[in-house]
């Protein structure tokens, strides 16, 4: 039997909201869900977290989950260092991806061909087995009279990869963004990668790499334009420079 949770659901978003929301309080005065300090050291976020205490003790159960002693020696500082390592695997929630895209630059000599940043490398971790995935994503827009710094669209990818994901709703999410933020003429986001918890467990088949791509717009509607973003695709690499 599972014990019901005691707060919202845990599916709230996560993101920092814009504006500030009314805050319902519990009738004492004391709010509720009320909006997280994003100074503190610990990610932001609508469901109930628990402190760095509980969630070392968390670590130390599973420590012992192992068959280990988490009382010896070597393992003292592991809760602490695992918890440390958490907020920086997913420090993604902390980001509002959509923000990082409002600065744009007009000023393009009406250039109105493909951007494309490729073998943007990325770190992310399943949320079946909160096994790392590690992989490489392309981004490609054809701009609408405004172009992003392409900085930004790398840092939307970290954004979304420093979370628990799977590869399709991340490939959707990055794309999804770019489009409803800068209104191109088409998003294209393909995404290659290896999943750990297929390598290391499992079924254990190194040497996979998963495949998947959302394309809107003129990506998905034009086979020219989706010819041509794969010629550039399929060049020789040139990130020796
Ligand atoms: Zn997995």
């Amino acid at each position: 039997m599972t014990t019901p949770p005691t707060t919202g659901p845990s599916d709230t978003p996560i993101a920092p909201q814009a504006g500030a929301p009314a805050t319902p309080t519990d009738g004492k005065g004391t709010p509720v869900n009320a909006p997280k300090d994003l100074s503190a050291d610990v990610p932001p976020g609508g469901v109930d977290r628990p402190s760095r205490e509980e969630a070392e003790q968390a670590v130390r159960t599973l420590l012992r989950w192992t068959g280990d002693d988490p009382m010896r020696e070597g393992l003292l500082d592991t809760p602490a260092r695992v918890v440390r390592a958490y907020l920086d695997f997913f420090s993604g929630y902390a980001i509002d991806p959509a923000s990082l895209l409002r600065r744009t630059f007009s000023e393009v000599e009406g250039y109105d061909e493909i951007v494309l940043l490729r073998d943007i490398r990325f770190e992310s971790h399943c949320e079946h087995h909160l096994a790392p995935i590690i992989g490489r994503a392309h981004v490609a827009y054809l701009p609408r009279q405004r172009v992003v710094g392409i900085s930004k669209l790398a840092r939307v990818v970290d954004a979304y990869a420093r979370r628990l994901q799977i590869q399709e709703r991340m490939t959707a999410q990055i794309a999804n963004t770019i489009n409803e933020v800068l209104e191109p003429h088409g998003v294209a986001v393909i995404i290659e990668s290896a999943h750990e918890c297929m390598t290391t467990r499992g079924v254990h088949k190194p040497g996979v790499s998963m495949v998947t791509s959302t394309m809107l717009g003129v990506f998905r509607n034009n086979s020219d334009t989706r010819r041509e973003l794969l010629s550039m695709l399929n060049r020789p690499g040139t990130a020796d420079f």
